[in-house]
């Protein structure tokens, strides 16, 4: 078992295990490829359910070999039946991916575990990525777990709250003057004079393949089960279209049966080239310039755009978008209906998952897992808009009961029984 080589999406060209990542015929994406022959699906499931309580549960579909002084154990975070939410939007089987409980608070440090397992397998001692913020607080943590020198490039700008979450494990940190797409046309060029391990660049075949395990975890989960329907947030679209594969590879090896996913994309209004394209009935993504709150999903020429075109259609999903005041308002509404704070890109899976069950491309009685992939604190901006004022009083029980009880609820306070005692 285990990673074989890698091959080209495009057009099939197959390469040696090795830290490259486009195809020297045609430029296509390199991904890994696996030797599955003969495994006996019982004793997988035995291996995986006995295994460590983080993504290297399933080593044996992922592209490297757990390196527990690398790793911060990201992965299993819990799966949340959302009942108070459900009955909001109208869905009654409705869960929450609760994926802001990692390490770095993002789904991030899921590919980055991985990554930087493969790069210290090939022996490099710099960590590097382009970032939109979250992977950078996630490289800077785990190459400060492995002992490893880190330099993340981030667009200048972001929220404080991310740039702190990456500086305090002293990576050096490069605010690029641009857009994210700019940051990584320039890490291409840094990796290419380099021996620099850019998790998304030149190991983006090890990276991309971490993100199956939000498939694998959810199926495991859920009794290793498929659910009906998926929502999914959209930035490079990696995520999306690794979920699909993760649920495809646990029924094409027998860990659950097979049955139709139906997965959507979630982007900001802000930054919706894939949602665009789907809506025009296009099979390529047109690049536009990001301009939304949702700063971790703000990437305007998606690499893996044009295949979450193929997997939503083929799947039978939608690709939704949501404006900031409805990321705003979707932040509030999931914190206060079922007790998570996610950030912006949290906020916009929620505002299209409403949007998707109002216009019903999401049915009442689908069993819908909706993937929460970003901690609120990250974005504290944007809460705050979301969040009630509090309220602030003298220390006595008459200003509480005049400026609390009876102004600000408005209603006639009930005095607790007085105790009786002897
Ligand atoms: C990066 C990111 C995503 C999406 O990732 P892609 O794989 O690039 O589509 C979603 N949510 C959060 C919070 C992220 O940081
Ligand atoms: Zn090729």
């Amino acid at each position: 078992m285990g990673v074989v080589g890698l091959r080209c999406r495009e057009c099939g060209k197959a390469f040696a295990v090795s830290p490259s990542y486009a195809c020297d015929e045609c430029l296509g994406p390199l991904e890994a490829v696996y030797d599955h022959a003969g495994v006996d699906a019982a004793a997988l499931k035995a291996r995986i359910e006995a295994g460590p309580r983080s993504i290297w549960r399933y080593a044996d579909l992922l592209p490297a070999p757990y390196d527990p002084d690398a790793d911060l154990q990201a992965g299993l975070t819990p799966l949340l039946p959302a009942r108070r939410l459900g009955e909001a939007l109208g869905l009654r089987r409705l869960y929450i991916k609760n994926d802001a409980l990692n390490p770095t608070w993002s789904f991030k440090d899921r590919v980055v575990s991985v990554a930087l397992a493969a790069a210290r397998r090939f022996g490099f001692e710099v960590a590097a990525c382009a970032s939109t913020g979250n992977l950078a607080n996630s490289v800077a943590a785990h190459a400060a777990r492995a002992g490893m020198e880190a330099y993340v490039f981030i667009p200048a700008g972001l929220e404080r709250a991310k740039v702190v979450n990456s500086a305090i494990y002293h990576p050096t940190v490069v605010e690029v003057e641009g857009t994210y797409d700019d940051v990584n046309r320039l890490c291409a060029q840094i990796a290419d004079e380099y021996r620099w391990a850019f998790v998304n660049v030149n190991l983006r075949p090890f990276y991309s393949e971490g993100a199956k395990t939000l498939g694998f975890e959810v199926a495991e989960q859920l009794g290793w089960r498929l659910p009906d329907h998926v929502v999914v947030p959209i930035a490079s679209g990696n995520l999306l279209v690794k979920i699909a594969k993760g649920f495809e590879e646990l029924a094409s090896l027998g860990l659950v049966e097979r049955r139709p996913v139906r997965i959507s994309g979630a982007q900001p209004a802000g930054c919706n080239p894939v949602a665009r394209a789907y809506r025009a009935g296009q099979a390529w993504v047109d690049p536009v310039r990001p301009q939304t709150i949702a700063r971790s999903l703000a990437i305007g020429n998606p690499a893996d755009g044009k295949y979450v075109l193929d997997v939503v259609r083929a799947s039978g999903g939608a690709v939704g978008e949501a404006t900031d005041e409805e990321i705003v308002d979707a932040i509030g509404l999931l914190a206060r209906t079922e007790g998570i704070f996610t950030e912006t890109a949290g906020g916009t899976t929620i505002a299209v998952l409403r949007r998707l069950a109002q216009e019903g491309v999401i049915g009442p009685d689908e069993v819908v897992v909706a993937y929460v992939t970003g901690m609120g604190l990250k974005t504290p901006e944007a809460a705050e808009e979301a969040a009630v004022s509090s309220v602030r009083i003298p220390a006595s029980l008459r200003a509480f009961e005049t400026a609390v009880l009876a102004d600000h609820r408005g209603g006639t306070p009930q005095r607790a029984p007085s105790v009786v005692t002897g």
